[in-house]
């Protein structure tokens, strides 16, 4: 029997649940989230941080990445006398500070909101986030990032060897420093995402899960709902993209365009938990460490071109524990319990992909968040409702439409509504 709701979100990781979340507190919308369950799903893969200016300057996972291209290119390059320069940090533009930091600020009060009136809580934590600098290498590109944020200069810090052992006293001898970014803390992940959903949920938004997405209905140019492959078909008046990693089949469905949403693979791992030996986040050029409120450490990323496999692989996470040895020499005799690994939504500019499709109406993408979808996933639900009510945005989205990128349309098999 078909079903019909006024919004129907394809995908139920925090981008989904988030934008599930916002819309549920109108009332008056009749909404659902269908997701496929997929192996892989980012969000149960994350690390939590809400590190708006760490990753918009290019750590975290990036500092990772930046020097995997660097070395990559360098390899490529040999012989052919190109010097590659692994120290200039990798920062994304303006539009995208703007949007982690909206997302950021609003965290505190999603924290209480979620908690008081859902009973719901996702462990914001205030930490900040700590780069810590080994080498001149490091100190070089952390003077690079302060260079080019001078408008952020009240919420960046520099910590001398001795500043550093004294906030991080776990931290390695070998470490002479740090740059701290005051205003980057962290979530549980899993619990965030659990929170918007459960948030929707008592809101009266309906959950199908273990349900795929196989096709988009269409009404000449407006979609008009999905099909499934387990539910039978639903009827929607506007359909959301949220399906992270597979968001280009969706879109190819609906608009006939694949966007360039790739899977970029993320493996991490976890310890078992230990009395509290960090008060913030840290990251190195190795790796990045989050102790969590539980005690457990999380320790990530790597960041691979695998497609979708899923696979832990033991170079790759022996170059992570390596990294968190050398950061913090008590986590040798600490005892793994999991590792890991999740699909983050790509795109090739690293910037999220939102709003609307030129030529069709009923469709809106809610995807491409990369490594920053926790953090910018406050601000992804709050637009999105804007946009399905069609109200003013707290953000210009232009430099996130999928129409920045010059994708040539397929030929899709539409499935049409019968008149
Ligand atoms: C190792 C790792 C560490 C990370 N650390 C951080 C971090 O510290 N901070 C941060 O901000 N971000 C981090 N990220 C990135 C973040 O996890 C992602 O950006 C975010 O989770 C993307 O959320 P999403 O909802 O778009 O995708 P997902 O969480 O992947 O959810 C997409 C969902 O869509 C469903 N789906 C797909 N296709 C269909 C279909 N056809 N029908 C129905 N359902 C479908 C899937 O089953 C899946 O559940 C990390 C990612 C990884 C891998």
């Amino acid at each position: 029997m078909s079903k019909f709701y006024d919004v129907i979100i394809a995908g139920g990781g925090v981008i989904g649940a988030s934008c599930a979340y916002q819309l549920s507190k109108r009332k008056d919308l009749k909404v659902a989230v269908i997701d496929a369950k997929r192996p892989g799903n980012a969000t149960r893969a994350s690390a939590g941080g809400l590190w708006a200016i760490g990753e918009s300057v290019g750590l975290g996972c990036g500092v990772i990445f930046f020097r995997m291209m660097s070395a990559s290119r360098k390899r490529e390059t040999q012989g052919a006398a190109v010097a590659v320069d692994a120290s200039t940090p990798h920062i994304l533009p303006e539009s995208f500070f703007d949007f982690a930091l909206q997302s950021n600020a609003l965290y505190p009060a999603l924290h209480r909101e979620l908690k008081d009136n859902h009973g719901m809580d996702f462990k914001f934590e205030k930490t900040g986030l700590k780069f810590v600098i080994y080498d001149d290498e490091d100190r070089l590109y952390a003077e690079h990032i302060v260079s080019c944020i001078p408008h952020l200069a009240d919420q960046v810090r520099w910590l001398d060897q001795a500043e550093l052992r004294e906030s991080e006293p776990s931290v390695s001898h070998e470490a002479r420093g740090a740059l701290e970014f005051l205003c980057d803390h962290q979530v549980s992940p899993f619990r965030l995402a659990d929170a918007y959903a459960e948030g929707a949920r008592q809101n009266g938004v309906d959950f199908y899960v273990n349900t795929n997405v196989t096709g988009v209905l269409h009404h000449g140019s407006r979609v008009t709902g999905v099909q499934t492959a387990e539910q039978g078909v639903f009827h929607c008046k506007t359909l959301i993209n949220a399906s992270g990693a597979w968001a280009a089949d969706l879109s190819e469905w609906a608009t006939g365009i694949r966007i360039p949403v790739k899977p970029v693979k993320g493996q991490i791992l976890l310890t078992e938990r230990m009395p509290k030996i960090l008060n913030g986040c840290l990251t190195t050029s190795d790796c990045y460490v989050a102790q969590k409120d539980n005690g457990e450490i999380l320790i990530g990323s790597t960041t691979e071109d695998k497609g979708f496999d899923v696979t832990t692989t033991y170079p790759e996470i022996a170059g992570l524990v390596q990294g968190a040895v050398r950061c913090l020499p008590e986590l040798k005799d600490v005892n793994l319990k999991r590792t890991w690994a999740g699909l983050r939504p790509g795109s090739p500019d690293e910037l999220p992909i939102l709003g609307p499709m030129r030529g069709v109406e009923g469709y809106l993408n809610a995807c491409g968040h990369f490594r920053t979808g926790i953090l910018t996933s406050a601000i992804t639900g709050v637009l999105l409702d804007k946009l399905v009510n069609d109200e003013p945005l707290p953000l210009d989205i232009t430099p996130f439409l999928a129409d920045r990128f010059e994708v040539a349309p397929v030929e899709a098999e539409r499935m049409l509504e019968p008149a």
